[in-house]
């Protein structure tokens, strides 16, 4: 009947959300000890500069190695964490990673090419982070300039912090990057408001530029930035039509399957060797 069914079902949803609250306790518990044993990692993916080819930077993503070896991709724990504010600690501990990387790197007599990481919004409402951003960069003796921070813009909206908070990262040399451009609320005058040297054009956008309409927008989104002195990524960019088009609209670089998957840390320093 329609009531054993309804009750089937509410039965089966809330198995399925004790299923899902399980499963976060048992992520959330694990934290401490995956970050004491190393298990956080960062992949780096390539950005390529349209006119030359070449790499010109990358994107430290970060990855979960369980130690049966299996893989645990961010988007699996990183919205629990923003909620949680664990987030704050994971996306130090990777910020730390790649200041490492970079050292390694350095002292190699390699050429840095700047690889920027992620803040989480949570991380803006920490008053000192800045202060502990810039104290690891020191430590770790290379230029500010070679690890850009990356923002959504949803992390800019209507906010006064964010303000004093952008402004704390450019004066103390961090490049800042507005990420995943279109993909939410998109406040244009945010864009001119607050200090960011790139805009990164989120995948979706870049999904319609095979539509006219859509060719549209992303093609005023390249002119409008460019405008305002900023530099343009088109991310996840996957066909060479795609690549094309954008390069039609001067966009100035690129990251995306078509040329390269986030990569582990060796196979990205053989790849930059190659560049
Ligand atoms: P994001 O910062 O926008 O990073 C780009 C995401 O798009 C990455 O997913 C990347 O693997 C994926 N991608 C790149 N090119 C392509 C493409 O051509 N096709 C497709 N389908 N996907 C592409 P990933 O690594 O799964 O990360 C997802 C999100 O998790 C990131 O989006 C970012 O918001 C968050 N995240 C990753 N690492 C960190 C971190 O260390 N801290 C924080 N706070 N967030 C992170
Ligand atoms: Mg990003
Ligand atoms: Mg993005
Ligand atoms: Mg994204």
């Amino acid at each position: 009947s329609i009531r054993d069914n309804y009750e089937c079902n509410i039965a089966y949803y809330t198995e399925k959300m004790k299923q899902k609250q399980m499963q976060d306790r048992l992520l959330e518990n694990r934290f401490e000890s995956a970050i004491k044993n190393k298990e956080f990692v960062a992949y780096f993916q390539p950005k390529y500069d349209v006119k030359t080819e070449r790499i010109t930077g990358a994107e430290s993503l970060v990855r979960w190695i369980n130690p049966d070896g299996s893989m645990v991709m961010p988007g699996d724990f990183i919205p629990l964490y923003e909620k949680d504010g664990l987030i704050v600690k994971l996306d130090e501990y990777i910020f730390r990673y790649v200041c490492e990387f970079q050292r390694e790197l350095m002292k190699k007599g390699q050429e840095l090419i700047p690889i920027s990481v992620n803040l989480s919004r949570t991380s803006i409402h920490h008053s000192d982070i800045v202060e502990r951003y810039m104290k690891i960069v020191e430590e770790n003796g290379i230029p500010f300039s070679c690890v850009p921070v990356e923002l959504t813009e949803t992390a800019t909206l209507n906010n006064v912090m964010i303000r004093d908070f952008t402004e704390k990262l450019v004066n103390a040399g961090f490049a800042l990057h507005m990420d995943d451009f279109g993909s939410g609320y998109s406040s244009l005058i945010t864009l001119s408001e607050l200090p960011f040297n790139t805009l990164k054009i989120d995948k979706s956008l870049v999904d319609c530029i095979h539509q006219q309409k859509g060719r549209m927008v992303v093609q005023q989104v390249i002119i409008l930035a460019h405008g305002l002195g900023m530099k343009v990524v088109a991310e996840g960019v996957e066909t060479a039509d795609q690549l094309e088009l954008l390069k039609e609209m001067e966009c100035d670089n690129i990251q995306g399957f078509y040329y390269s998957r986030p990569l582990p840390k060796a196979e990205f320093v053989k790849k930059s060797e190659e560049n």
